[in-house]
Parts: C-alpha cells; sequence; structure tokens
C-alpha cells in the first residue's frame, strides 16, 4: 500500500469490482478525514463523503474513478452515511444535487440531516436504515449494514463487503496524527486511537459485543473512517483483542460526572 497521501489506495481490485480510499485532502484544522468508494460493475458507493471542505475534489475523484471503471456509463448508486456527524453528512446535500445517488442513514438521523440544509428536490432519496440493518445491492455484490450502535454514535452502522472482505468500520478503528495509511506496528500504533476510543466508544459492552458479532464475518481489512486500516488477519484479530480490552464511554465518565468547580 503506498504512502503517498495524494494517491488513490486501492484496497481491493477484481475485475469487476473494485475498493478505493480517496486521496487525502483534508486540510487545516478538520480532523483528518477518509472518504471509500466501492465499485462493483461501474455502480459506486460513497462512503461518509465528509463536509464542504473536501466536497468537490471528492466528487471529482468519485466520478473519475467511475467513468474510469471498466463499464462504461458507471454511476454514483448509493451515499453511506456511518452516522450524522458533520465530518460525514455535512455535504450531502451537493451529493444529492449532483447525483442521482441515494443517501442512507440510520432512521435516528433522517429527521436532524436536513438541517445541514436538504433541498426539497433530493429529501425523498435520504433512506432510512432500521436498527436492525440490511442489505444494499451494488452491481452483483450485496453490501452489508452491520449495525454498531453507541460506536460511537446510538444510531451509526458499518459496511461489510463480502467480495473484498472489508469492514468499513466508520469511527471505530479511527486513529489520529499519523501519517501512514495501514497499520504495520500494533503497538506502536495504539496512542493514535486510544484516547479517541476511551472518550467516545458507547462502553465496554458494546465494544464486546461488537467484536462477537463481526467475528462471524471473513474479514481480511478493517477499514475506519479516520487514519490507517488495518489489513490481514493477525492485525484484524489484534484489534478484536484490543477493542474488547479497556473500559469506555459510559463505564468511564460515569463516575466522573460532577459539577464544574473554579
Ligand atoms: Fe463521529
Amino acid at each position: 500500500m503506498t504512502t503517498n497521501q495524494n494517491a488513490p489506495v486501492i484496497l481491493y481490485e477484481d475485475a469487476t469490482h473494485k475498493n478505493v480510499l480517496l486521496p487525502e485532502y483534508g486540510e487545516g484544522v478538520a480532523v483528518q478525514a477518509n472518504q471509500h468508494l466501492i465499485i462493483d460493475k461501474g455502480r459506486g458507493m460513497i462512503l461518509d463523503p465528509g463536509g464542504h471542505k473536501v466536497y468537490a475534489k471528492v466528487l471529482a475523484e468519485t466520478m473519475h474513478q467511475l467513468h474510469g471503471s471498466q463499464a462504461s456509463g458507471g454511476f454514483l448508486e448509493h451515499i453511506f452515511l456511518s452516522h450524522q456527524d458533520p465530518d460525514i453528512v455535512a455535504a450531502v446535500n451537493g451529493w444529492l444535487m449532483t447525483t442521482d445517488a441515494t443517501a442512507w442513514v440510520s432512521a435516528l438521523w433522517v429527521r436532524f440531516v436536513p438541517h445541514f440544509g436538504l433541498d426539497r428536490l433530493v429529501i425523498d432519496r435520504l433512506k432510512p436504515i432500521s436498527d436492525e440493518g440490511g442489505f444494499l445491492k451494488l452491481g452483483d455484490t450485496e453490501l452489508m449494514l452491520v449495525p454498531a450502535h453507541f460506536l460511537h454514535s446510538p444510531g451509526n452502522f458499518q459496511v461489510y463487503d463480502p467480495r473484498a472482505k472489508i469492514l468499513y468500520t466508520g469511527d471505530l478503528g479511527a486513529s489520529i496524527g499519523r501519517e501512514y495509511r495501514e497499520v504495520k506496528d500494533f503497538d506502536d500504533h495504539l496512542p493514535a486511537m486510544d484516547g479517541f476510543h476511551r472518550r467516545y466508544m458507547g462502553s465496554r459492552s458494546m465494544m464486546t459485543a461488537w467484536v462477537k458479532m463481526v467475528r462471524q464475518l471473513d474479514i481480511e481489512c478493517l477499514a475506519p473512517q479516520h487514519g490507517a486500516c488495518f489489513r490481514g488477519k493477525a492485525m484484524v484479530e489484534r484489534f478484536y483483542q484490543w477493542a474488547e480490552s479497556f473500559d469506555c464511554g459510559v463505564d468511564v465518565m460515569a463516575g466522573k460526572l460532577a459539577l464544574p468547580s473554579h
């Protein structure tokens, strides 16, 4: 995997299916974010497309990838929103206005996302995902919408691509402040994600339930929305063992909650 931040990273590719991590477009004070694109037979799904600062570049690169794919006349079919945060949702109106894609978000957030400014013309193309999750067809592939509530948002989904064996984990597994796009040394990587998970993730019980659930899937890569990916079964296993090993969220905060003092 290349470390050039300005080149797309191909996470998986076969004759008709491709998983692309788009180039690093973010800069300035906004938190670094990954934009992932899945293409099957010329049909695309963009995951967590991000906010206004990256919108034009991510859209242009998405269209470039789609039209460069083997099937001519490629088009964007789905926009997946793992949860309601601005780094994911803020530019969704632009995506809906410039494409014919359908956007998917947890049913909990369908009435909140329009506050980012959704045009009446496109509002019917924002669709709810029920708590149990489900499946979305993309070309010949059926993508699984995996429930991952409270990791970190109360209404939160991940995407499992069985063809590429990639689980797109959203904020789970996110890391900040490292240049590389693939984790090579898990222990060295830990400080880049530890603090974030202890504060943002809902609870150890949800983390443990998530590990138990996703162990049923055949996963070669965990691809978060911020920072580096975890590639290979051994690295994925390291992540699972770590994910179950610490208190976080309400485990930590409930005992600490107190009125501020001067
Ligand atoms: Fe978030």
